[in-house]
This record gives structure tokens, C-alpha cells and sequence, in this order.
């Protein structure tokens, strides 16, 4: 068992940073007020949350603060915005359009619609998991109220054409919902010029604190509210505002925005010498997700012969965090959704490991992880029937 540890799941939350912790510390035990009250102390809390969604809708370009809407995280915001949308435009159609690969938050939202009187249309994605423009045009109908398609890809990292999906939605007049989880703060956004109506972002994908996010709702739309209590964000939301998680995701986006285009090419260039190696080194490999449409610290890989699992165990042992596309949080042997929606086979699909880099990630920690992977791989595959099998019949020329 190795001491150090290299963290490569960061696609499935960050660490948070320690600006961040500092810029949250006052609001927890010196400016504790309740922002919504009158007296001055409680001024200091209502600043700090009114602030930070200055600096949230300056990140994204939108045109004032008040579209700016702080939940309990990502998956709330995917709730809010598709259950909102769809009870609120029911009167004009019950049709929604979404994409096979989107996070559960979404997926699961639309099925249970499903379940309740909506249609829903899932749009396939190509070998790169890009969805096609012909295709989504093609499925919109008269009663088409919602298209909700993620901005990047939680497994394999794809980015997809979101600014030609929004002046799709802007010609027909549809609303357009993005998951932008693990894009914000990490790729260039911009609401006006890509005509977003909604937008989901969360602050742990960003290294802020975790049960924080927000939704972005462009002025005018009108959609009901989440949660129903007291008048906090303008009625929508309703519940005490979570005052150091605010001023926490503000100063994550602050840091973030502040050095994306640095941290981006820096990754990008970590992740390609990841890839390449990987490729180079170890045989029958299959790089998922397109290689430029591609979040900077995405690295997506299937290992033929090989339980995704069984790598993630041994990795560990190295003191690596990785993850893997099967299911495994719900203790389901079913490969992830998106893997199979890029068209890959079962078999290849249980070989995957997803590796996420952060800006803090270096080239040594990218070689300790392929030298070990190149060893457990090899291991690995010594005991599988398939691979004995698969050696054979090459050297016997098939
Ligand atoms: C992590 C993630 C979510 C969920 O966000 P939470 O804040 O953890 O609820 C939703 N969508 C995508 C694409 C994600 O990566």
C-alpha cells in the first residue's frame, strides 16, 4: 500500500481550496444573520449573498443578477428546471427533448415525466458521443415545450455544439435547458451568445463546498417555483439562504474564472501525455469521448479483457482514485449508459476507467499512474480466459 495518494476523480467532486474555506469561515460563526432580516447585522450576510450572484452572473455573461437562483447543488437546479418547465409550458405540449447521455439528475427527471403524461425524445450521440443537430431538429414537434442537453460529458468529457443547439431552440421557439455541471468554471460560457434559457451549475465540481449550485433562468421565463415557503429568491426558492455555501461557490467561480485559460492549457497538456502514453504503452485500448471537443481534465479508456472494477480496486491499492462507467454506486452490473450509447459492446464497456485531472495534477503523478496501470493491466489480464484465449488465436493467424 503506496502513502501518497493522487486524486483522479474530479469529475466526481473536488477538493476544495483554501480561499475558498477562508472567504466562507466569517459566515459561519461572526456574520451568522438571517440575509432576509432588517437589522444592519444581517446587511453584512445579505452583501455577501447578493455579491456573489454579481460575480456568478458576470461568469456566464448574463444580463443581471436576479437570473441567478442558488440551490442545494446540480442535481436540484436539473430538477427544478426541467419539472418547472414542463408543469409550467403543459398547456402548449408535453413534449421534451434530451440526449441518452445526460447525468442521471436529468435522466431520471424526464423518466419519471414519463410516468406522468410527458413524452420524452432521447437523442443519440455518434462513436464521440456528439449529438447530431439534424437529429434534434428533426425531433422537434408543435408540442415540443423543453430540449434539456448537457453543456460536457460527466464520463467521457465530450462537449457538445451548444451554441448551435441554442439557435435551434431560439428558431423554434423551445426552451433550452443546459447541465453545465462540469463545464462551468471550466470552459468558456456564455448565456447570451449561446442562448441558454437554463443552466444548472454546482460548486463542488469547481473545488467549492459541497450542496451548493445554482440555476441560471434568463429573465422573462416564467417558471414555477422549487420550493414553497418564505420569499427567498424571488419566491422561487424557498428555504434560509445557505450563506457560506454562497459566498463559498462565489469564490470558487472568482478563482476559477480568474485562471481558466491557464489551468485549461496546462490540463489539456497533462491529459494529452495521459492519453498518449496510455495508447503507446499498453495494447487494445479504446479512447472514449472526442479528442478536441473535450473538457481539459477528461481522460475516458476501455481495457479490453478487463473488469473496470478489478482496476479500480488495484489502483487504490497504489493509493490512485479513479473511477470506472459501470454502475457501481448502485450496485448494478449494468455498464454506464453513455458508453453504451457511443456504441460500445458490453464486454468493452465493463473495461473502461475514467481519470479526471485537476490543475493541481503533474506529469509525475500522470507517470506513477501509467507505470502502475501498465502493471495491473498486465496482471489483469494474465487471469482472464478471454485474454489466454484472444493470444492464442493472434499468434495461430486466426
Ligand atoms: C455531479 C453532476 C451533477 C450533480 O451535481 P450535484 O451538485 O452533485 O448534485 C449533475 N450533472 C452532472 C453532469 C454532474 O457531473
Amino acid at each position: 500500500m503506496s502513502d501518497e495518494m493522487i486524486y483522479l476523480d474530479n469529475a466526481a467532486t473536488t477538493a476544495m481550496k483554501p480561499e475558498v474555506f477562508e472567504a466562507m469561515k466569517p459566515y459561519f460563526m461572526e456574520n451568522y444573520g438571517n440575509p432576509s432580516s432588517v437589522y444592519r447585522f444581517a446587511g453584512t450576510a445579505k452583501k455577501a449573498v447578493e455579491d456573489a450572484r454579481e460575480e456568478i452572473a458576470k461568469a456566464l455573461n448574463a444580463k443581471s443578477s436576479g437570473e441567478i437562483y442558488f440551490t442545494g447543488g446540480g442535481s436540484e437546479a436539473d430538477n427544478w428546471a426541467i419539472k418547472a418547465a414542463a408543469e409550467s409550458c403543459r398547456d402548449k405540449g408535453r413534449h421534451i427533448i434530451t440526449t441518452k447521455i445526460e447525468h442521471h439528475a436529468v435522466l431520471h427527471t424526464t423518466e419519471w415525466l414519463e410516468r406522468n403524461g410527458y413524452e420524452v425524445t432521447y437523442l443519440n450521440v455518434d462513436e464521440d458521443g456528439l449529438i447530431s443537430l439534424e437529429e434534434l431538429e428533426q425531433a422537434i414537434r408543435p408540442d415540443t415545450i423543453l430540449m434539456s442537453i448537457m453543456f460536457a460529458n460527466n464520463e467521457i468529457g465530450t462537449i457538445e455544439p451548444i451554441k448551435e443547439i441554442g439557435e435551434i431552440a431560439r428558431r423554434h421557439g423551445v426552451l433550452f435547458h443546459t447541465d453545465a455541471v462540469q463545464a462551468f468554471g471550466h470552459v468558456p460560457i456564455d448565456v447570451q451568445e449561446m442562448n441558454i434559457d437554463m443552466l444548472s451549475a454546482s460548486a463542488h465540481k469547481l473545488h467549492g463546498p459541497k450542496g451548493i449550485g445554482f440555476l441560471y433562468l434568463r429573465n422573462g421565463i416564467k417558471i414555477g417555483a422549487l420550493l414553497h415557503g418564505g420569499g427567498q429568491e424571488r419566491s422561487r426558492r424557498a428555504g434560509t439562504h445557505n450563506v457560506p455555501g454562497i459566498v463559498g461557490i462565489a469564490e470558487a467561480t472568482r478563482l476559477a474564472m480568474a485562471n481558466m485559460a491557464a489551468n485549461a492549457k496546462r490540463e489539456t497538456e497533462i491529459r494529452d501525455y495521459l492519453i498518449s502514453r496510455i495508447e503507446n504503452e499498453i495494447p487494445y485500448v479504446r479512447v472514449n469521448g472526442h479528442r478536441e471537443k473535450r473538457l481539459p481534465n477528461n481522460v475516458n479508456v476501455c481495457f479490453r479483457f478487463i473488469e473496470g472494477e478489478s482496476l479500480l480496486i488495484l489502483l487504490d491499492q497504489q493509493g490512485i482514485c479513479a473511477s470506472s462507467g459501470s454502475a457501481c454506486t448502485s450496485g448494478s452490473l449494468d455498464p454506464s449508459h453513455v458508453l453504451l450509447a457511443i456504441g460500445l459492446i458490453h464486454e468493452i464497456a465493463h473495461g473502461s476507467l475514467r481519470l479526471t485531472l485537476s490543475e493541481e495534477t503533474t506529469k509525475e503523478d500522470i507517470d506513477y499512474v501509467v507505470d502502475n496501470l501498465k502493471t495491473i493491466v498486465e496482471k489483469l489480464r494474465s487471469m482472464s480466459p478471454l485474454y489466454d484465449d484472444f493470444v492464442k488465436k493472434e499468434s495461430e493467424g486466426k
